[in-house]
């Protein structure tokens, strides 16, 4: 599938690279470990891990599921592999984390979806960490709310699920998902645990309109969403969902402020904006509002 625009200047970045990032990206091979950081090949990766922030992608690298935009493999995963908590905690510590992201790909063929093995890593990370913020970012569950509940009794201190698109798109892009699935995975983690702040990203420039965009921040403050990211779609093969347009930086900056003006406590609005990106600071914010 063809882009319908050329890459504008500002998605074009230099990547530096320093001795540290090296050595990191070594010790996860002998974990055998997957960040979303490298996975996805995200541009932030020198920023965020110097920061010391990083996505973890627990439960293995293959996805029952098969979105439109995801670079993730698809097709039947391995067995669970029961001491990765331990690993992803041990790996927390020798990057010396203040701010650590615990994702899966979605195991639709587990009866709790990997619930446990989120809560086991979150529980993993705090005990060595105990000053490490912890995020997760969940899949759906595909709407098993005892799984849900799995998880938030083991406290992160973010919960993110993401909506990823408007409404109209959702079915396009996100295979299996549903919109309100997610707008009521978000509801009920609130009602569970009020005092976790909730989180949620959209993607954008895969055809929304910027009235759909506003519509969904709508009801993501509607089911009382926290905080909220905003970044450009970037196609990861000529396969993959192509992108429909480059929105312009102004525009991200004014949809922050709409975001803002919503309610939300903390908003990144940006074309590199990813779920993640400056996330430490997003937990003071949340933490403050
Ligand atoms: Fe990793 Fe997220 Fe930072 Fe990207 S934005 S490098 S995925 S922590
Ligand atoms: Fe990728 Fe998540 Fe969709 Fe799986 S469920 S294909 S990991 S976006």
């Amino acid at each position: 599938q063809r882009n319908k625009e050329p890459k504008p200047d500002w998605l074009r970045i230099r990547l530096t690279t320093d001795g540290n990032y090296a050595e990191i990206k070594d010790m996860m091979r002998s974990k055998t470990l997957h960040t979303v950081c490298e996975e996805a090949r995200c541009p932030n990766i020198y920023e965020c891990w110097a920061n010391r922030t990083a996505t973890f992608m627990i439960l293995g690298d293959i996805c029952t599921r098969a979105c439109r935009f995801c670079a993730v493999k698809t097709g039947l995963p391995t067995e669970l592999d029961l001491q990765e908590p331990e690993r992803v905690a041990e790996a927390a510590v020798q990057m010396g984390l203040r701010h650590c992201v615990v994702t899966s790909v979605a195991r639709d063929d587990l009866a709790d979806g990997g619930a446990s093995i989120f809560a086991a890593t979150v529980r993993a990370i705090r005990e060595r960490l105990p000053l490490c913020s912890i995020e997760v970012l969940i899949p759906d569950f595909q709407g098993n709310w005892d799984a849900l509940q799995v998880v938030m009794d083991a406290r992160p201190d973010i919960l993110n699920h993401n909506i990823e698109t408007v409404e109209r798109l959702s079915d396009k892009v996100r295979a299996k998902a549903k919109y309100d699935r997610s707008l009521e995975l978000l509801r009920r983690a609130k009602g569970m645990a009020p005092s976790i702040p909730t989180k949620s990203s959209m993607m954008l420039g895969v055809g929304e309109e910027r009235e759909e965009i506003l519509r969904s921040m709508d009801d993501l403050r509607a089911v009382d969403v926290n905080i909220l990211t905003l970044g450009q779609y970037l196609q990861p093969s000529p396969a993959h969902l192509a992108v429909e347009r480059y929105v312009h930086p102004d525009e991200f900056k004014s949809l922050k402020e709409e975001g803002i003006a919503r309610g939300f406590s903390h908003v990144e609005s940006g074309p590199m904006v990813r779920s993640s990106y400056h996330a430490h600071e997003q937990v003071q914010s949340a933490a403050k509002a």
